[in-house]
């Protein structure tokens, strides 16, 4: 029995170490830090404590398993597979396991991989904050980021219209309705998304054009885009998109994607050549990429 059960053990690890390896998620193991991380600062507080259910249990059932000091809650999900896979996603670790896999297994499964889940965890932990952060306040006060100045919001009952006053740096958003009753706080939004969406076509389509010249391209035409990565792009065919949220940044950024795309109506591609097609009219693009990558990792205002 004893040796039955420890060669079901080294197939039930070998099944696990395929997975950390397999299409749930990808992990480079070798890249994981050798000491053991700390426990996130506050572990979320146990929603119930679910009693014992059975092993072939076909819906997914949240349990509780202790790791040192830390409560670890998951899901625990029955299916076919023939493997334990472990993912961590926004409500936190998703594990499937085959039905014939008892608890006492999963559970120790999680003890040994409590280095890598934990870890990840907080990883995701924080990507959460900060996207909660990010979230624009949507108040009278609050403050908003314009071709890379700070406004302040003031909002206003009357005839839809959003203005900006350049002396008071106010947004001024004159609204029929209370902005912040929550039954109108989307519709809100919606204007004042499709207001910055206005402002950045209108300055994109100005610079576009001074751009290309001083480049000496053509392109077919510009698109608003709301990628969630992706500043910009261009087709083979001259169909250049930009984000509109880059209405939010430095001017002098939104120059460099406009300078990068067009860049590409010479060089399709980020060769040597390509960058120096773009310093023929945005010399400084290195220092521009880098406040552009701090810009996406702080997280623009979410609308
Ligand atoms: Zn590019």
């Amino acid at each position: 029995m004893a040796s039955s059960k420890s060669s079901f053990l080294q197939n039930l690890q070998r099944a696990l170490q395929l997975d950390l390896f397999g299409d749930l998620f990808a992990v480079d193991r070798a890249t994981a830090p050798a000491s053991s991380p700390s426990a996130p600062s506050s572990p979320r507080a146990p929603r119930h404590h679910p009693s014992p259910t059975p092993d072939n249990e076909a819906s997914a059932k949240l349990r509780q398993i202790l790791l040192g000091d830390v409560v670890l809650e998951y899901t625990l999900r029955r299916s076919k597979r023939r493997s334990i896979g472990f993912l961590i996603g926004d409500d936190g670790l998703r594990i499937t396991a085959p039905r014939w896999v008892t608890i006492a297994d999963i559970e120790q499964a999680i003890i040994e991989k409590q280095e890598w889940i934990l870890k990840h965890l907080r990883a995701k932990r924080e990507q959460q904050n900060q996207k909660q952060a990010a979230q624009l306040r949507f108040e009278d006060g609050a403050s908003i980021a314009l071709l890379g100045d700070a406004f302040t919001m003031r909002f206003e009952l009357g005839r839809s219209k959003i203005s900006v006053d350049h002396n008071s740096q106010e947004l001024v958003i004159q609204l029929p309705v209370e902005a912040k009753d929550p039954l109108h706080e989307n519709m809100c939004r919606t204007r004042l998304k499709a207001w910055l969406q206005q402002q950045a076509k209108l300055i994109f389509s100005q610079r576009m054009p001074e751009l290309a010249q001083e480049l000496g391209v053509d392109y077919k035409h510009m698109q608003l885009s709301s990628a969630g990565t992706r500043w910009g792009s261009c087709t083979s065919n001259g169909v250049i998109r930009l984000n509109w949220r880059l209405i939010h940044l430095d001017p002098d950024l939104i120059d460099y994607v406009i300078a990068h795309e067009l860049a590409h109506r010479i060089e399709m591609n980020h060769s040597p050549a390509f960058w120096a097609t773009v310093g023929r009219i945005y010399p400084q693009y290195d220092t521009a990429r880098k406040r552009l990558k701090e810009a996406a990792v702080t997280g623009l205002p979410q609308l």
